[in-house]
This record gives structure tokens, C-alpha cells and sequence, in this order.
């Protein structure tokens, strides 16, 4: 049997008979994969540090058939602090479940999963808040999948809305509208609008430093995840 060795963030895990668990791991050499942890749930089973939510680890793997079986694994970082707060949870749960449905079809999965392991990092280490490393980690993924929307100017008549306080914003349109061309569009400032365009450009490496204004955090946790779900075409909040 071939044996392979992945290094991967475990995303999703479904319990499966009575002590295997099949887990959906977002690797940097395969993108997504499924792989069986038999006995993962018996005590005493080696696998079962590593079969969880959220580990980071690298595994070896057997494949037959198709399907990959783990054999060993070796947990790198468990993110542990993430499931000491409701918040932390629900923002990781949140990036995770998204991460794997952009990974889904084909594609560059290098950024992404870098992506994923610092928004992780600073979900579970940071002292910020939980929401604002999820609002970045989405709006980095719409760049990403090719979805950055125009934020500056007007999508119908293309006059720059910098001066503006307040514009409208399309989802099917992509971006921002000016009042005059949009006015049946939603309302959004431009200071939210200029927080998503920084978080669309910050480097990974410098995620911790997002700090959004309460209100701006409010506008674009609905603004963010309307605009989401219509180009990518799943719900991302239940
Ligand atoms: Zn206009």
C-alpha cells in the first residue's frame, strides 16, 4: 500500500462507526482531503491527540482504494485556547467551515492554508477580538477566490467615492454603488469600506493587528457574509 505524508489542519470530523472518525484535513501538499482515524475514539488509541478540530499536525497515510487511511500522526499545534471561549469557537468554527468549501473544487491551496493557520493562531493566542480575525480572514478569502470587491469608486458611473461618508453596496454589482446610481442598494460607510480594504491588503503575518471600531465590526459582519454568500453560493453562518 502506498504511504504518503501530509501535513494538514484538521477542519471537520465526523465520528463513524463505533471508535473511527473521518476527517476532513485541508493539507499544503493535497489541498483537501478526507482520511479515516480507525480507532481514534477507543482510549489509548495513538490517533486520538490528533484527530480533533482545529489540530494542525502532519500524518502518515496509507491509500487504498482511493481512500486514505491514517496511520500515525504528530500533533505541531493544537490551538488549544480556542475551545476555552464560545467566541474563539464559534469565529475558528466559522473560518474552518468556510475554508472547506472554497477547497472543494480545484485550486491554490498554499495561501489559503496559510491563511488558515495564522487566523487560527490569533483566534486561539490573541488577546483581540475573536470576530475581527474571522471578518479579515473572510475578506482575504473573497481576494483570494477572486472576489475582491470595488470599494473606492462607483461601479455604474465611476465616480470616486473617497469624500463620501456614507455609499451604497452591490452584491451582484460587486462593490460600491454612489447614492445617485444605487439607491435601492444597502447603505454602508465608508470608514467600514475602508477597514475592508485594509484587511483585504494586511499581510498574514500581521493579522493580530486588526482592531475594528465596534460599529464598523457590526456593519461589516452583515455586509462581509451577504457579499460572501452570493459569489460563493453557500450559506457561511448557520
Ligand atoms: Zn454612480
Amino acid at each position: 500500500m502506498p504511504k504518503d505524508i501530509l501535513n494538514g489542519i484538521v477542519l471537520r470530523t465526523t465520528d463513524y462507526r463505533e471508535s473511527d472518525r473521518i476527517l476532513n484535513v485541508l493539507t499544503k501538499e493535497r489541498g483537501l482531503v478526507a482520511v479515516t482515524a480507525r480507532g481514534c475514539r477507543k482510549p489509548n488509541s495513538k490517533l486520538a491527540a490528533f484527530s480533533a478540530q482545529f489540530i494542525y499536525g502532519e500524518m502518515e497515510v496509507t491509500e487504498r482504494a482511493g481512500k486514505l487511511q491514517l496511520s500515525s500522526a504528530a500533533v505541531l499545534e493544537s490551538f488549544y485556547p480556542i475551545r476555552e471561549s464560545y467566541e474563539k469557537l464559534l469565529s475558528a468554527t466559522r473560518i474552518a467551515a468556510a475554508s472547506e468549501r472554497v477547497s472543494e473544487g480545484a485550486g491554490a491551496f498554499d495561501d489559503l492554508f496559510l491563511l488558515l493557520y495564522h487566523a487560527l493562531s490569533v483566534i486561539a493566542y490573541g488577546d483581540g477580538v475573536p470576530k475581527d480575525t474571522e471578518l479579515c480572514f473572510i475578506a482575504k478569502l473573497l481576494k483570494l477566490e477572486g472576489f475582491a470587491p470595488a470599494l473606492t469608486y462607483c461601479l455604474r458611473c465611476g465616480r470616486d467615492l473617497r469624500g463620501e461618508k456614507e455609499v451604497r453596496f452591490s452584491n451582484s454589482l460587486g462593490g460600491s454603488v454612489c447614492e445617485r446610481c444605487g439607491s435601492a442598494f444597502v447603505t454602508v460607510s465608508t470608514l467600514s469600506l475602508e477597514a475592508l480594504r485594509r484587511m483585504m491588503l494586511i499581510d498574514v503575518q500581521e493579522l493580530r493587528r486588526v482592531r475594528l471600531p465596534d460599529k464598523v465590526r457590526e456593519e461589516l459582519d452583515r455586509l462581509i457574509y451577504n457579499y460572501a454568500e452570493y459569489v460563493f453560493e453557500f450559506t457561511m453562518k448557520r
